[in-house]
């Protein structure tokens, strides 16, 4: 066996989760290195420059932001498990978020990061339900930060104590949006995950976008001895007597390694090892982005940081017979934080989210796809816009943009592996990490913990569970 090339602990994939497993265990002295296919870090989470301008893949905003001091958090424990200092991170609280639904958004719950908001929005407008609510936000506080018991429905649970539809649904919506892989319920677990990350804690986003995190993160990998592959994917996981043996990576070169930690999914991850090439339903976005001239709140919208909408009697989340279901979907302003007295961005920002079939998408030849994403881009929009302030005329919206993008799910797919460009998995998560390989796990979203803090969180409590705590001997 060539030494050069033996890991303690080999990390498929550089993502939120590979690269804080990978910071964990160089910590504590691992040899580790992360092997990623890409040329840029970040994976779901990444940043990329058109025309000179920055624009941020995966951040709409990062949840579980708490104010310094507060103890026993999913970001206190990143930062404390990863030894960052809170002010690196630089984070900066959202103004004010809003549920809206009804045809014109008629019913409305606005939520910021103090709790107390949509509590008294929920008495004033459900005084019935007020003390439900109450209830549900109090059993979720006793969960254990990785979330209640996985496998049991969310909307049940709901169901004990709250009984009226709309609101079942305005609470569900945008945990939905922000982290369920399974359509029309949410389990449990992730529910709980989720409630806590949305509403009990709250919304940030650093000044500069995703990329501060991102070089964060590389840092502490390198500060803390950690290799890193770049543009080197992993083929497949050669495996003997239930163990792996050896990564062979695109190049064809060899790799051992005691243990590996797979951050790419666990379709994905199984793949390797020789499973099927593909995953069964999945939820899958479209997102279109335009760049304002000036700031949204200068066009009239505000100062919202994220809407979330519904226009029908019921919120359907599932994976639409169609390029993109307009009828719900995600407004998100990232000019619209707390950066501080004089801080703004230098432009404005309108970012659209809705879900999207893959298949839609995926079986188009080339020019089909440019004149699908071309039609559906202002229709994407206008459907949003029903849930803003009306603009002071009709074309001050493209006469204030100077740059759009817009990816799909088989963009998704293309820049991260993940099977019909999935960005929350699997339905069924793997909690405890494990596969058919006694010695590879599963960590990020396929583990169970999703989002940006969800992710660094599952690569922490992977990283300790399997490798630095496993007792002598095991896998
Ligand atoms: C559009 C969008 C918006 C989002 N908005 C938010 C938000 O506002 N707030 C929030 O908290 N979260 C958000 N998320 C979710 C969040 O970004 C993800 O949950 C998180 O980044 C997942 O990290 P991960 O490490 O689990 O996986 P990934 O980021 O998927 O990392 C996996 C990595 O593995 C690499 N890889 C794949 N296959 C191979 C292979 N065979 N060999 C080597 N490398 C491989 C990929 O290139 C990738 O870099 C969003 C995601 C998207 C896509």
């Amino acid at each position: 066996m060539n030494s050069g090339s033996h890991y303690d602990v080999a990390i498929i994939g550089a993502g939120l989760s590979g690269l804080a497993a990978g910071i964990r265990l160089a910590h504590f002295g691992k040899r580790v290195c992360i092997f990623e296919r890409h040329n840029a870090v970040g994976g779901l989470n990444s940043f990329y420059s058109i025309g000179g301008r920055k624009f941020d893949v995966g951040l709409h905003a990062v949840t579980n932001f708490v104010p310094e001091g507060i103890k026993g958090t999913p970001l206190g424990k990143i930062l404390r498990q990863l030894r960052i200092e809170r002010s690196e991170f630089a984070l900066c609280p959202q103004v004010g978020s809003r549920v809206a639904f009804g045809p014109n958004g008629e019913h409305e719950l606005k939520f910021s990061n103090d709790f107390a908001l949509l509590e008294s929005e929920v008495a004033a407008r459900f005084p019935r339900q007020i003390d439900g609510f109450r209830w549900i936000a109090a059993h979720i506080r006793t969960m254990p930060l990785s979330g209640g018991e996985a496998g049991s429905s969310a909307r049940a649970f709901i169901r004990r104590v709250i009984d009226d539809p709309l609101l079942e649904d305005m609470i569900l919506c945008p945990l939905m949006f922000y982290g369920s892989a399974r359509e029309d319920d949410m389990d449990f677990g992730q529910f709980s995950i989720m409630f806590r990350a949305l509403y009990l804690e709250g919304f940030a986003r650093p000044f500069e976008g995703v990329r501060v995190m991102m070089r964060v993160l590389l840092d502490k990998y390198r500060e803390a001895g950690g290799e890193r592959r770049m543009k080197c994917g992993v083929r497949s996981i050669v495996a003997r007597e239930g163990r792996a043996t050896a990564l062979i990576l695109d190049s064809g070169e060899e790799i051992q390694a005691t243990h590996v930690l797979s951050s790419i999914g666990s379709a994905e991850t199984l793949s390797l090892m020789g499973g099927p090439p593909k995953a069964g339903r999945t939820l899958g976005y479209v997102e279109t982005i335009s760049v304002l001239s000036e700031p949204p709140s200068a066009l009239g919208w505000g100062n919202d940081t994220i809407v979330f909408f519904n226009d029908s009697e019921r919120f359907t989340y599932r994976d639409p017979l169609s390029p993109a279901d307009l009828r719900s979907g995600i407004i998100c302003f990232p000019n619209n934080f707390r950066y501080g007295e004089g801080r703004e961005l230098s432009e404005g920002f309108f970012r659209v989210t809705c879900l999207a079939n893959y298949e839609e998408w995926a079986n188009l030849s080339p020019e089909a796809y440019r004149e699908q994403k071309e039609s559906l881009f202002p229709r994407i929009q206008l459907a949003a816009m029903r849930f803003l302030p009306r603009l002071a005329s009709p074309d001050l919206l493209a006469r204030s943009t100077v740059a759009t993008d817009m990816f799909t799910p088989t963009t998704v797919e293309k820049f991260t592996g993940h099977f019909r460009g999935a960005i929350y998995g699997a339905a069924d998560k793997r909690p405890d990490g494990r596969t058919p390989l006694s010695n590879v796990f599963i960590c990020g979203t396929d583990q169970g913990m999703l989002g940006i803090v969800g992710a660094m969180l599952s690569g922490i409590s992977m990283a300790n569970q399997h490798v630095l705590k496993a007792p002598a001997g095991a896998s």
